[in-house]
């Protein structure tokens, strides 16, 4: 295995202070899939303060970044590198955290308390793989596999949770018969665990490959972290434009938004209202007039709980309710829209509905989705070429209508007028154009 540099100098230098030190954890795993890893872990038997002694009488430097759970950060020119000492985890009383670590002499003990096989894999080069669980078969199968009695290990930690289903979306792996069993008997202990930690695991699920399946399968348990979704699970939509229900149509609209947290939480949240907008009507088809609003209700409790960084809740709260808003191919109504929601806006918006199309009836989304092709292009068109569809972007500024006599709130109405007159194409956005206009208008 070829590991950083930097980490096989670390790796080197402790082993010949007399200690052991392994490249250890998701970048052994993501080493054998050859996959790129950017966090480097490395295990030794060195306790923190004779590891932090050692790499400093190599002039590297330490920072102490997690000392009560044995934890120091070297850092070099070649990043930062996570260096823990052999561990066993103490006690745990609430699935979360245990009570106290314990320091350990054999790396055996250290990779028996990580939670996956695939996981639970040292490196170096003295002593090439050690896989005492037999992740590296694991691997070959695509399994993830709890290391001893998933059972226990989930009751340990509920995160692991979480994390096995993450893994499963991410590397489209399946889950071990047992550790599956084991997942959904303990799925309710999640509500014990932290929800930035569940948030962390969430994301990356989104992201995977392997998103439409794993969210199919494992429903409840993404229902345990976001109990809005559990009214989607089960509701027929007999409508024209839809052939899957509300969930499946949910999931695999998540699957067919771009790898963007923001987009693939809204598609995960966009829908949510159906469950309540729903009526039938003589003919037996379903409608869900204003599900838009209601989702966005939900949605907001879903993510205000999931403590969602403020650019991501942002995003997301904007499109949930226009997500099925008309935009049109026209250059007028899309510089509307660009001087209503901005270019990233309006980016996000056509990626939203796109998504949705696809995950509806494919006879009756054809035309709908050239059009947002359309849109596309036009839009690019219009960034390229530099066409004004904001005030700023006009030749005149607040300044120049204050010397036309101009006060208060009439500045910016009579801006919005020019701009809107620029969209129609019946000003130049050229200043004296647009001040011959506003002076006309006076008399
Ligand atoms: P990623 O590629 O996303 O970083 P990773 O496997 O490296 O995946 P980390 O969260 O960085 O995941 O954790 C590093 C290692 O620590 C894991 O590979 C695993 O061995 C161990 N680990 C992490 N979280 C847990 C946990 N909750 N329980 C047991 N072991 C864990
Ligand atoms: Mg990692």
């Amino acid at each position: 295995m070829r590991i950083a540099s930097d980490a096989k100098m670390i790796i080197e230098i402790l082993e010949q202070a007399g200690y052991e030190a392994f490249a250890v954890g998701g970048c052994v795993r993501d080493f054998l899939m050859g996959r790129p890893c950017d966090d480097m872990d490395i295990t030794t038997s060195a306790r923190p303060a004779e590891t932090e002694k050692i790499l400093n009488n190599h002039q590297i430097k330490c920072i102490e970044t997690g000392l009560k759970h044995g934890t120091i950060t070297a850092v070099t020119d070649g990043g930062s590198f996570e260096i823990t000492t052999y561990r066993t985890d103490g006690a745990y009383t609430d699935n979360r955290h245990p009570e106290h670590v314990e320091f350990v002499t054999d790396i055996k003990e250290d990779l028996s308390r990580r939670d996956f096989t695939i996981n639970a894999m040292a490196y170096n080069d003295r002593a090439g793989i050690v896989d005492l669980f037999g992740g590296r078969d694991d691997l070959d199968k695509k399994i993830i596999r709890a290391v001893g009695d998933p059972d226990k290990r989930f009751k340990e930690d509920a995160l692991r949770i979480m994390r096995a289903i993450r893994f499963a979306s991410v590397l489209s792996f399946d889950i071990e018969t047992q550790t599956k069993k084991a997942i959904f008997n303990n799925k309710e202990l999640l509500k014990n665990v932290s929800y930035e930690r569940i948030f962390t695991e969430l994301s990356k699920l989104l992201l995977g490959e392997n998103v439409f399946n794993v969210l199919m399968e494992y429903r409840e348990v993404i229902g345990v972290v976001i109990p809005e979704l559990l009214a989607i699970f089960h509701i027929p939509q007999n409508t024209k434009w839809h052939i899957y229900d509300v969930w499946e149509h949910t999931c695999k609209s998540v699957e067919a938004a771009p790898k963007d947290l923001a987009l693939r939480l809204t598609m995960l949240l966009h829908d949510i209202g159906k469950a309540y907008a729903k009526t039938t009507d003589e003919n037996g088809t379903d409608h869900f007039k204003g599900h838009q609003k209601i989702s966005a209700e939900y949605a907001r409790t879903a993510l205000k709980r999931l403590k969602v960084p403020n650019e991501i809740y942002d995003r997301v709260m904007f499109l949930v309710p226009i997500h099925d808003m008309h935009i049109g191919t026209d250059r007028k109504k899309i510089k509307k829209w660009l001087s209503k929601v901005g270019e990233k806006g309006l980016r996000d918006l056509i990626e939203v509905k796109r998504a949705d199309k696809l995950a509806q009836n494919p006879e009756m989304t054809e035309r709908e989705l050239s059009n947002l092709g359309v849109t596309q292009k036009e839009l690019d068109r219009i960034i390229r070429e530099g066409e004004p569809f904001t005030v700023k972007a006009l030749a005149v500024n607040g300044y120049d209508l204050i010397s036309l006599g101009c006060r208060g709130e009439e500045i910016g109405e009579k801006l919005a007028l020019l701009l809107q007159k620029v969209i129609d194409g019946e000003l130049e956005n050229d200043k004296e154009s647009l001040i011959t206009y506003l002076k006309q208008k006076e008399v």
